[in-house]
């Protein structure tokens, strides 16, 4: 089962982790875009953690996960995880505990939903590379009847394997498409901070 305690210790550790790693995502972000992707990150997170532990549904604290990003950052990465965020939460439904395999599946409709406003796919060198393989560990791992915890682990190992394997790519979307081949060699930051993700579900679940 998840509950609405394991969400708040997520989004909270999240917050933690991009927190400590604002400058890392930022330098991240500064051959291939504008140097703000740490500074994005942190100020919308700052804004979904407070009274996050007292909101008595998942869904509506993954929604105010959802409205902190949309409404508090300015770039592309806000609506982005605003929609992972807030479509997760429309696939869920007004409960205090959902079932493990539930909460993977609204993850899974939340990233393809965010995949589809960015109109980004795997290779693109994007979030999406991260979050894609991530979710689908999840849900098959969840499926071959490992526990919540092994699960969240498999969805961490994917999700830095595909933050990694953006490395090597040539960006196709966003504002490292622009630099082309110069793009090649970096790795890109919202895969970094999709992983930070799956890293705080890991370290709660
Ligand atoms: P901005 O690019 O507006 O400065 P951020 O720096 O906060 O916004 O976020 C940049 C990240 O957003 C990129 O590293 C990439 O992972 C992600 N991104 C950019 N465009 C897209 C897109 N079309 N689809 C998916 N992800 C995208
Ligand atoms: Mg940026």
């Amino acid at each position: 089962m998840v509950t609405t305690a394991t969400v708040a210790a997520w989004i909270t550790r999240y917050a933690a982790i991009i927190d400590e790693n604002e400058a890392l995502l930022t330098e991240l972000d500064s051959p291939i875009g504008d140097a703000d992707h740490g500074a994005n990150m942190a100020r919308g997170m700052a804004a979904a953690v407070p009274g996050i532990d007292a909101v008595p549904t998942i869904d509506a604290q993954l929604k105010q996960v959802g409205m902190a990003m949309l409404s508090k950052v300015g770039g592309t990465s806000g609506p982005l995880y605003g929609t992972l965020f807030l479509r997760a939460a429309m696939a869920l439904g007004a409960r205090a505990e959902v079932a493990s395999s539930e909460f993977a599946e609204a993850l899974a409709t939340g990233a393809a939903a965010l995949a589809e406003r960015g109109k980004a796919d795997p290779g693109d060198k994007t979030m999406v590379d991260a979050l894609a393989p991530a979710v689908a560990a999840l849900e098959r791992a969840l499926s071959e009847g490992h526990g919540f915890a092994d699960a969240a682990a498999a969805a961490f190992e994917a999700a830095d394997a595909g933050r990694e394997a953006t490395t090597p790519m040539l960006a196709r979307k966003g504002r490292a498409s622009y630099l082309g081949e110069r793009s090649v060699g970096h790795t890109d930051p919202g895969a970094t901070s999709a992983a930070y993700l799956f890293r705080a579900l890991q370290e709660v679940a």
